[in-house]
């Protein structure tokens, strides 16, 4: 990564038109509505992790119809979580919620915590949605940096097509530069710049003639210059652990009750060691239980 550009300061000089492009063309989405409880907020960010927006729509509606408290969700077992969680994919998402509403309740009163540093505290709670809650629901000043972000920041200020394959230190100083010092507008900034990379400042095809930054961006200044870092491989996903595993807690989500080990491997489509080796993980992981004496299911 070169060196920051100068476009750090209190308000640096993308945050007008990021603004303004933002406040044309947002997406509606209900974990942005003013009455949207943090725990909304961190339930989204969770699902959002990994996962597209169309996808998690209609599976954080249900989960907030259902749990609409953090203290809710703490009293349903990881079971329900993990059927609740439908097929948004990495399951273990779901129990990790289920640990961070116990720790809610039990530690905090019942209330997602303001604070980045207590919200990371919290099981499964990394850098990233610790600062996007901070930001989103509360309203603090924090740097939040996801895979958009860091696409965006590589492109404009730094003028490279694709940022390092993992967040770097000096990523992490261009992101606090740029953050403006007033706490309102940071937000401002942190959603701008996530959608912006969402929509238009895509990872394949950045939509550079519609885009707010243009006149600033330091890649497109550059005469947009092809990646030429090492190859970005897309993840893989026919034949993996991930898909064999995802087909089992399927198989597990829609039984009415425990399944046969046979029944169990089979649903995984995968050969039989790769099979054990996957029930053999959720096992482990905590996302199935029970034997071949009675059979296998979701956890309770
Ligand atoms: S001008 Fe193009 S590359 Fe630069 S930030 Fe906008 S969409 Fe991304």
């Amino acid at each position: 990564m070169g060196a920051p550009s100068p476009v750090g300061g209190a308000t640096n000089r993308l945050f007008d038109p990021l603004s303004a492009w933002y406040a044309r063309t947002a997406r509606d989405l209900p974990w942005r509505d003013a009455g949207c409880s943090p725990w909304g907020v961190l339930v989204s960010e969770v699902m959002l992790q990994q996962t597209p927006v169309a996808r998690v729509l209609p599976v954080w509606r249900r989960w907030m119809e259902q749990w609409p408290t953090p203290a809710d969700l703490a009293a349903a077992g990881p079971g329900e979580a993990v059927r609740a969680w439908d097929r948004l994919g990495y399951p273990r998402r779901a129990l990790r919620l289920v640990d961070a509403a116990v720790a809610i309740r039990d530690l905090h009163g019942g209330r997602v915590p303001a604070e980045e540093e207590v919200l990371r505290s919290l099981p499964g709670i990394g850098e990233y949605t610790a600062a996007a809650v901070a930001s989103f629901a509360f309203g603090r000043r924090a740097v939040v940096v996801d895979t958009n972000v860091r696409r965006v920041q590589a492109r404009v200020v730094t003028g490279v097509a694709l940022p390092a394959p993992s967040y770097t230190a000096a990523e992490r100083r261009l992101a606090t530069g740029l953050l403006p010092e007033d706490a309102a507008d940071s937000v401002q900034w942190n959603i701008g710049l996530m959608e912006l990379g969402a929509l238009v400042c895509t990872a394949r095809a950045p939509r550079c003639r519609e885009c707010p930054l243009q006149a600033e961006c330091a890649w497109v200044a550059a005469g947009s210059p092809a990646h030429d870092g090492p190859p970005r491989r897309g993840q893989k996903w026919a034949g993996t652990d991930r898909q064999a595993r995802g087909r089992i807690v399927q198989a597990l989500r829609e039984a009415d009750g425990p399944l046969p080990r046979a029944e169990v491997l089979a649903a995984s489509g995968a050969p039989e060691a790769q099979a054990e080796r996957c029930l053999a993980g959720l096992l482990e992981d905590g996302l199935a239980e029970g034997d071949d004496a009675t059979g296998y299911a979701l956890p309770t």
